[in-house]
């Protein structure tokens, strides 16, 4: 997962060529900064990567997700549906814009269920976010036949599998929207950053403008000179980040290739634990192999297993337990405490809908997460971790 295991002298040199032009704002100071515009050509790399017509850098995935539904002019009245088991992020990003997340369940990828979109879907329903968890594709085809028969906006968050595919397609690139996270611990990082990509020029140019007070980005005028187009709001990411950004995306392939051998080394010696299955994949070839997820029949065996792990000093993650990416799990957002004393948009007067969060709204979510354990996949093993690890799995398989 983490692109930081591989800093070096590339990204500390793209850094420095944005210091030596004193210019860190990637918008105007067209004299000062001497041809130098690395956000801007990182938007071209990654987009050539993608093979995505648009992509915008921005500050963060979460404004990312803000950003594109903003772009979609999803708002308040509208739902959004959106899988149980994602970031917190999601949620937020739809809250953010005053619109009501509908929490729906997963399939035996994890991921998103399509069945559940037509299970959770309203006539409020505007758009679905797919959510692409712990380096593995949903299945696009699904729910994008789906979404398309029934008028849906479909926006991917990427955030967690950057690089991945589905069926050759890169992920992030079958949506209206998809948006990439560049934090501190995704496969690639800009210590903060995110990405838009779309291949609409009219959902790309309302991101745009949205993420930057609205300036239309007049390139024949001077910035001050620029035309306005709609109100928005500052989400632009910076110079340094895009320097960043264009180093680590040099290194992604190689990132994902390094984290595909080292989960196939830990697959090896976990086949040899009774009753264990591997994750299922909607595609096996598009998984980025950022964790190794397993199962097993039922959670006492499930939580024996990680218990005689974890003795060993090997972690594994429980999603059903995890505070942070589970919402039954989120008792401020169960609460609906948003920043507003008012509860909006919950108690927005003008959302006819009516949302419930229960555990019982996604059966196959609670079984599934209960009996499933993830497991990190870096990208360099310290001296005798490995040994370490597969001796452990060897001796857990025993106890359970
Ligand atoms: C990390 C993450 C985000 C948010 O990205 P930030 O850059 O940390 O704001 C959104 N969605 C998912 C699924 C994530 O894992």
């Amino acid at each position: 997962m983490p692109g930081y295991e591989l800093f070096g002298k590339e990204e500390m040199d793209e850094v420095m060529a944005v210091m030596k032009t004193g210019v860190l704002m990637r918008y105007g100071f067209d004299k000062e900064r001497g041809g130098v515009y690395k956000v801007r050509d990182f938007e071209e790399a990654f987009a050539r990567y993608l093979g995505a017509g648009y992509t915008l850098g921005v500050s963060s995935g979460s404004t990312a997700l803000k950003v594109a539904l903003t772009a979609m002019d999803v708002g308040p009245g509208d739902e959004v549906i959106v899988p149980a088991f994602t970031f917190l992020a999601t949620y937020e990003a739809v809250l953010e814009v005053g619109a009501i997340p509908v929490m729906a369940d997963i399939d035996d990828t994890l991921n998103l269920d399509a069945d559940s979109i037509i299970d959770k879907m309203t006539p409020y329903t505007k758009a679905v976010i797919p959510v692409h968890m712990c380096g593995a594709p949903a299945r696009m085809d699904r729910i994008m036949s789906v979404c398309s028969k029934k008028g849906l906006l479909v926006l991917e968050d990427n955030a967690q599998s950057c690089g991945g595919s589905f069926q050759g397609k890169k992920l992030g690139t079958f949506g209206h929207m998809g948006t990439f996270s560049f934090d501190y611990v995704k496969t690639i990082t800009t210590g903060e950053g995110g990405l838009i990509a779309t291949n609409d020029k009219n959902l790309y140019l309302r991101a745009e403008w949205y993420h930057d007070h609205g300036h239309d980005h007049n390139p024949l005028v001077t910035r001050a000179m620029e035309g306005r187009t709609i109100l928005g709001f500052n989400y632009r990411m910076s110079d340094l980040q895009g320097a960043l950004g264009l180093a680590q995306l040099s290194k992604l392939d190689r990132i994902i290739a390094l984290q595909r051998k080292n989960r196939d080394m830990i697959k090896e010696a976990l086949k040899e634990v009774p009753g264990l299955q591997f994750r299922t994949m909607a595609d096996e070839e598009g998984d980025t192999a950022t964790f190794l997820g397993f199962n097993f029949p039922d959670e006492k065996t499930t939580m024996s297993f990680q218990k005689a792990l974890s003795t060993r000093g090997v972690d594994t993650v429980c999603f059903k337990n995890n505070l942070w990416h589970y919402v039954p799990n989120w008792e401020h957002f169960l609460a609906k405490s948003t920043a507003s004393s008012k509860k909006y948009p919950f108690k927005d007067p003008g959302y006819k809908g009516q949302v419930t969060y229960r555990r019982e709204d996604i059966p196959r979510a609670e079984d599934l997460l209960g009996r499933t354990l993830f497991m990190l996949i870096p990208l360099k093993f310290a001296e005798g971790r490995l040994e370490a690890i597969q001796e452990a799995i060897a001796k857990a398989a025993k106890e359970i």
